[in-house]
């Protein structure tokens, strides 16, 4: 029987994606399981799970983001894809998850990264209650190096918040910045639209385009810089700057930068820090701090430039080293290492759950 002409086109739009998928790849394969082990799920997000990995060859550990091939017949997931990739090939920072290399089968795309196994910022939040202003500072110079990065390169992340920061082992201050599902590419005239990230965490002028899909504001990398206002409110404080029981009124404390340093948990915190917080919780992006005002922010400048200096003397070694850097990459995860992943604490009582 002829196929009809919607088969036609239905197997066209089939075939042009099967093409874009293997264009992706750094290696082809029929399963994964020649080249990898897979192990245990580490993590979950919306189209894909995020388990632990052996390679076989190097006997060493990595992260594989496992997405199925199914998913990607929407145009729109497989264009996030593409653009996820396309942005982490381009990412070598300290501070940002380091990519290995794309893998893909018949039935799933296998994101193979390093291995962050100190869990999320979120738990050990959770497990401090919060921060003490120095510790918050060293993690919060770490953490604008990563964006200041990105930010030189053009990219903007659009969803910081502490559950993809992830820490280099249970042991370890060290972070690393993950998850570039929402990245977007910013120019100067093609400023970045859409709605992305996560309510709590979303700034003002990228909520327009939650009432108007069509015609909400451009914006740009401020829009990370409001997210960094949130992250350091909660990492301060243990507590979110914007809740509320329904997600409508969340959203207009978010647009009107409603929020309150509420005696209890700000008591004890410095002026500095808040200020710090005020000044990238300012609903017009124009006023908002940018980064190089916030790197140069009496709260944090010192810890920026001790995290640069550790960073360039740990740095010396390995270029002098004739090790790739792959290769010490895949040292810091030996097989051998126990990590076992941390049991999340019971915190029914957080208020940033
Ligand atoms: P989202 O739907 O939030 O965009 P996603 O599908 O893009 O999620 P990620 O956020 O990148 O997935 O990863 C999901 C979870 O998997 C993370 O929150 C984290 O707990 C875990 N994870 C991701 N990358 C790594 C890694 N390199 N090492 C260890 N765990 C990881």
């Amino acid at each position: 029987m002829a196929a009809s002409a919607a088969d036609v086109e239905l197997q066209a739009a089939g075939g042009d994606t099967d093409t874009r998928i293997k264009a992706l790849a750094d290696v082809k394969v029929d399963n994964i399981a020649t080249i990898y082990t897979l192990g245990d799920e580490l993590g979950r997000g919306r189209f894909s799970v995020v388990q632990s990995a052996i390679h076989l060859k190097e006997n060493s550990r990595y992260a594989i983001k496992v997405v199925e091939n199914d998913s990607l017949s929407d145009e729109e997931n497989l264009e996030a894809l593409e653009t996820e990739i396309k942005i982490l090939r381009q990412l070598k920072h300290p501070h940002i998850v380091n990519l290995k290399e794309v893998v893909t089968a018949a039935d799933n795309t296998y994101i193979v990264m390093e291995l962050l196994s100190g869990g999320e910022l979120f738990n050990r939040i959770v497990d401090k209650g919060s921060y003490q202003e120095k510790e918050a500072a060293d993690l919060f110079a770490q953490i604008l190096l990563s964006l200041e990065y990105l930010h030189s390169r053009n990219i903007v992340h659009r969803d910081v918040k502490p559950e993809n920061i992830l820490f280099v082992s249970s042991e370890s201050s060290d972070m690393k910045l993950i998850d570039f599902g929402y990245a977007g590419l910013w120019a100067a005239d093609k400023q970045l639209t859409g709605l992305c990230g996560t309510p709590d965490y979303v700034a003002p002028e990228v909520l327009t385009w939650y009432e108007d899909d069509d015609n909400g504001t451009p914006y740009g990398k401020g829009s990370d810089l409001w997210s960094l206002g949130v992250l350091l409110y909660v990492i301060l404080s243990g507590c979110s700057p914007f809740s509320a029981d329904e997600e409508e009124q969340l959203l207009k404390q978010v647009a009107e930068a409603k929020y309150e340093f509420f005696e209890n948990e700000w008591k004890n915190v410095s002026a500095e820090a808040k200020d710090v917080i005020q000044r990238l919780l300012v609903v017009d992006p124009a006023k908002r701090m940018t980064m190089p005002e916030l790197l140069e922010h009496a709260w944090c400048k010192d810890a920026v430039e001790q995290c640069k200096t550790r960073k360039a003397q740990t740095a010396q070694p390995a270029a002098a080293s004739s090790r790739s850097e792959e290769t010490a990459a895949a040292a810091t995860n030996p097989v051998v290492a126990s990590d076992k992943a941390e049991s999340a604490p019971s915190c029914s009582g957080c208020a940033i759950l």
